[in-house]
């Protein structure tokens, strides 16, 4: 479904992903980890397209995520193109960047609307549905900062969701959270991933990637260094890297 090919991207004189590969099925939920600097957030930013990237290709459903390479050379996709893929691929960050002055409902129905053409009627039926889905039924018409960090993720999650993406990137979407309201949104990230969403989750939680991840991927220094289902990583995994990452969050 998501495909990367030898994704590289440097800052200047700084390599921050140096030749990722990587792919993930359909309805498979693969977690990332790693270090701090290790390019968990830049490449999730390249497979959306936020960030250009500087060799390699990402592939989506088929269609290409930016760039290609042809008999050695690099072709870049047509905008359009790019924003017709980026539509099917749903982000939740760190921050929950809703629209402030805008309510939770609001908020849910701007993409379909403004992106998707979709009728106001079909927009508000549909964020209705997701509000329920997120457990904030309550909070339709309240303005984010009245919110708590958990119901602004929870609103951000159905926001993405609006748009009926076909895969969701996460990119830890707990860590801004105070400890108590972590488990709330991690129990909606839970419930997605058993409706069968594709998902991609860059994640400090262990406990979330050992219960609900199929796969978990270890990166450091702009690697992948190892990737394996969860129980092989958490109890087994073959890279020092890796173990002492490990050790130092476990
Ligand atoms: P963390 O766990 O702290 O979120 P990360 O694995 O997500 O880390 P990235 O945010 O992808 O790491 O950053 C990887 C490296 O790229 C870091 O060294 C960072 O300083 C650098 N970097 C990221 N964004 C930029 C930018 N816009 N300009 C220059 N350097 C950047
Ligand atoms: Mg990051």
């Amino acid at each position: 479904m998501l495909e990367l090919r030898g994704v590289s991207k440097s800052y200047g004189p700084h390599q921050v992903l140096a030749g990722v590969d990587l792919a993930v099925a359909p309805h498979e939920v693969v977690a990332i980890i790693g270090p701090s600097g290790s390019g968990k957030s830049t490449l999730l930013k390249c497979i959306n397209f936020l960030e250009p990237y500087d060799a390699g290709e990402i592939v989506f459903d088929g269609a290409l995520v930016g760039y290609a390479e042809r008999r050695g050379r690099r072709v870049r996709a047509p905008d359009a193109a790019i924003r017709a893929v980026r539509r099917h691929i749903g982000m939740v960050f760190q921050s929950f960047n809703l629209f402030p002055h805008k309510t939770v409902i609001e908020n849910i129905v701007e993409g379909p609307i403004q992106v998707l053409g979709q009728s106001r009627d079909t927009a508000y039926a549909y964020a209705e549905t997701l509000l329920g889905k997120v457990n904030l039924g309550d909070k339709r018409d309240a303005r984010p900062a009245s919110l708590s960090g958990g119901q602004q993720q929870r609103a951000a999650i159905a926001r993405a969701l609006a748009m009926r993406p076909r895969i969701m990137l996460f990119d830890e979407p707990t860590s801004a959270l105070d400890p108590e309201l972590v488990g709330e949104v991690l129990e909606t990230m839970r419930e997605l991933a058993a409706e069968g969403m594709t998902m991609l989750v860059v994640t400090h939680e262990m406990g979330f990637a050992r219960e609900v991840a199929n796969r978990v991927v270890f990166m450091d220094g702009g690697r992948v260094v190892e990737s394996g289902p969860p129980e092989l990583i958490f109890s087994n995994p073959t890279q020092t890297r890796t173990r002492d990452f490990l050790a130092r969050v476990l």
